[in-house]
């Protein structure tokens, strides 16, 4: 499950990790309302949908009163953000989050997930903040530090300290590192994430350390764990079939091909749509109807396949 920006902020802050102050916003008066209470010259508009890279697109203004905030905030609401992960057709920003902004020293890149191989968190930290971590990854791989650590016993301060040290967080703020990296573990494991992506984390001209931006994902499989995070959940931004696939236990993903596929088992149904594919096809969909699908389910899959406008045809396998 993704949740916004803001409401992983939120998440910090009750977690006692440094985040700007802010408010969420629906409509322009309440943008203005929110740029005068927050009483510093320097505010940034933020685009609140479920993707990044919103600053190249147009989803993150810099404004210096409450005019320009309203105009950057006009400038978003309804429009159809297209980002390198929304996909072609964009994702309609509905809300924005209005924060003070930050005099950024430098800007650092912060991100956890689960090592399959280690079968463990890993913490991943780069000097390349605000850049795509995949680029950095194909092209400069040395310049991303990694720490493994169990989640009983949490990242140790010394592994933080290697981190926030060797991607060149100043001496003088590297305790403030310290307890930010090993707060956003302890986090990530608290609350089930299978990614907690901090880009940038920044060290500020005023010698702090805090989040600029948040990213958090959690394991849909723990979600019964953690009531306190349903209420996170935005269906604005999820695929409406995707939806309706979760209310039968079906593992369905809305793909840009017209061959729909419906198939038992998620390693089969990866083979067909590599299959489709290898003789020049494009797969509509991921579906794993699983191996004791009933009709009911079948019969719901079947109603997605053929909801999606671009199905021409659906291979059963
Ligand atoms: P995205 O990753 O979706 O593009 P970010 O929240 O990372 O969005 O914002 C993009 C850039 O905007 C950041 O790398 C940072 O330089 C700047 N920025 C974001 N929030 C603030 C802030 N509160 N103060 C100052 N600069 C900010
Ligand atoms: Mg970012």
């Amino acid at each position: 499950m993704k949740i916004h920006e803001y409401q992983a902020k939120e998440l910090l802050r009750a977690a006692g990790l440094a985040v700007p102050q802010g408010r969420y916003c629906s409509t322009s008066a309440e943008v203005k309302a929110a740029y005068d209470e927050l009483e510093t010259e320097l505010c940034v508009v933020k685009a609140q949908i479920h993707a990044g890279g919103r600053g190249k697109a147009g989803g993150v203004k810099l404004v210096r009163s409450a005019a320009e905030a309203e105009e950057a905030a006009d400038s978003m609401f309804g429009v159809k953000l297209i980002t390198h992960q929304t996909g072609p057709e964009g994702q309609e920003v509905r809300r924005v989050w209005v924060e003070e902004g930050s005099a950024i020293a430098s800007e650092y890149y912060i991100g956890i997930v689960v090592d399959r191989e280690t079968q463990e968190p890993v913490m991943m930290a780069s000097s390349e903040g605000g850049m795509e971590i995949e680029t950095v990854a194909a092209e400069t791989p040395e310049l991303i530090l990694k720490a493994g650590y169990s989640p009983d016993a949490g990242l140790n301060e010394a592994e933080a300290r290697r981190l926030a040290a060797g991607i060149g967080v100043p001496e003088a703020l590297l305790d403030q590192a310290v307890v930010f990296l090993v707060g956003l573990a302890k986090l990530f494991c608290e609350k089930d994430c299978s990614l907690a992506e901090i880009n940038p984390l920044a060290t500020t001209e005023g010698g702090g350390v805090i989040a600029l931006d948040a990213k958090i994902n959690f394991d849909s499989n723990a979600l019964f764990r953690h009531e306190e995070l349903s209420p996170l959940r935005d269906l604005d931004e999820e695929d409406a079939k995707e939806i309706e696939a979760s209310r039968f236990d079906l593992n369905y993903i809305a793909l840009d091909g017209s061959i729909g596929c419906m198939v038992n088992g998620a390693g089969l149904a990866m083979a067909s749509m590599d299959v489709i594919q290898l003789h020049g096809g494009s797969p509509a969909n991921f579906l794993d109807v699983g191996g004791g699908a009933t009709k009911e389910n079948v019969t719901a899959a079947f109603r997605i396949l053929l909801s999606d406008e671009k199905v021409k045809a659906v291979l059963v396998n």
